[in-house]
């Protein structure tokens, strides 16, 4: 038998554009986000929660679904925590709970993710972008109010990136999104929608949210759209959907909830610990970092950086992880039929934010690592 003939490549500069690309992400010294560490630390729990719905037998509603929703509730301080299927539901059927339709007006910011605005916009609601605040990025109240007109149906502001926006005094419905920052403030609004997107701060193993409040109507009404609004079972009373959360969810949420205290105060200790290294550090005074609040959960710590496309390339070549939240303001979006009026604070900060890594299991030498880096780029 003759030997096989050496196996030769050819590499091509765009095939070897794409090698490099993918050992680059591989080789991240300082990745964005690490699932796996959380996962691994907690593998033990998780492998017995999921085993209790295995035995159990009972994938859908069950005492999984109920515990977890008691659980959360006393977490929150609210009277009621509604399990969704995601995020984005806990924030369609509120707007379905709150009746819009054709017609209403929706004041939001424009920062934030496409499912604040679009969960509304699929109800036939009109959105309107209000701008935010220069300090803490959130949607300004008095902006909001100004853009409310007899036609406003709810206003929605979001706690973004863990930072708790204010709550305006409106008279029309306040509805939080607070995927982005679970207890990380009382419940000012009349409710408040929750994501439990693996990547948030209580991150469930594929889509779940919530939907938290202190009014007991509104509840009720979520609770029915949320099955059809079928009350008693196939007699259906109103027009809702499938929004439910899964036992299984449930259940790996449950196990999770119990540490959530323990990575807020981890989250809190590394935004502490980059805020002293950027003090230290010599960068330019235009470099802006997150507004601080005691309620902030960090689910993201982003700066505000000169020349941040620079900075983000000259990162990344340094093996760091960075995100941009978000890249366009939502009033551009095609899609989204929207109103907005002047928004300049929104168009300058869109193009200076930057989301450095944070996440409980982050090794904190990370920190170090990630500021010496950005003092490099501003030293060169
Ligand atoms: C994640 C997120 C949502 C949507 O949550 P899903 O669970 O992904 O549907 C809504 N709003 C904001 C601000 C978010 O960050």
């Amino acid at each position: 038998m003759k030997p096989a003939a050496p196996v030769t490549t050819t590499c091509t500069p765009v095939a070897y554009a794409a090698l490099r690309y993918c050992v680059g992400d591989l080789a991240m010294n300082v990745p964005f986000f690490d699932m796996r560490a959380e996962t691994a630390a907690l593998r033990g729990e998780l492998d017995r929660a999921i085993a209790r719905v295995l035995d159990s037998g009972t994938f859908i509603g069950g005492e999984e679904v109920t515990g977890f929703e008691a659980e959360l509730a006393r977490h929150c301080s609210t009277t009621h925590a509604i399990g969704t299927s995601s995020g984005t539901d806990a924030l369609l059927v509120l707007g379905m709970a709150l009746g819009l339709a054709p017609g209403d007006e929706v004041v939001t910011t424009p920062l934030t993710f496409f499912a604040t605005a679009g969960s509304f916009a699929r109800l036939g609601a009109t959105i309107v972008f209000a701008d935010v605040r220069d300090d803490d990025l959130t949607l300004d109240a008095d902006a909001a109010l100004a853009a409310c007109t007899a036609r406003t149906r709810a206003i929605v502001p979001v706690h973004l990136f863990g930072h708790p926006a204010a709550i305006p005094r409106a008279t029309c419905p306040v509805i939080e999104d607070s995927a982005q920052a679970i207890a990380a403030s009382q419940l000012g609004g009349i409710a408040g929608a929750l994501s439990f997107f693996p990547t948030k701060n209580l991150g469930a193993l594929g889509d779940a949210g919530a939907v938290i409040t202190d009014d007991d109507e509104l509840a009720d009404r979520v609770r029915l759209l949320r099955t059809h609004g079928a009350r008693p079972k196939y007699h259906h009373v109103a027009l809702g959907g499938n929004f439910r959360l899964d036992a299984m969810q449930a259940a790996v949420l449950r196990a999770k909830l119990t540490h959530l205290a323990a990575w807020t105060a981890r989250r809190r200790a590394h935004a502490h610990a980059y805020r002293a290294l950027f003090r230290a550090a010599r960068v330019p005074a235009e470099l802006r970092l997150p507004a601080e609040h005691p309620g902030h959960i960090y689910h993201q710590f982003v700066i505000r950086a000169p020349r941040r496309d620079a900075l983000r390339a000259h990162l990344a070549a340094s093996g760091i992880g960075t995100e941009v939240y978000y890249p366009e303001l939502l009033a551009g979006s095609t899609g989204l039929a929207g109103r907005c009026g002047a928004l300049p604070v929104a168009t300058r900060v869109v193009r200076e934010v930057l989301a450095l890594p944070i996440y409980p299991a982050m090794p904190d030498v990370h920190r170090t690592l990630v500021v010496e880096a950005v003092e490099r780029f501003y030293a060169s």
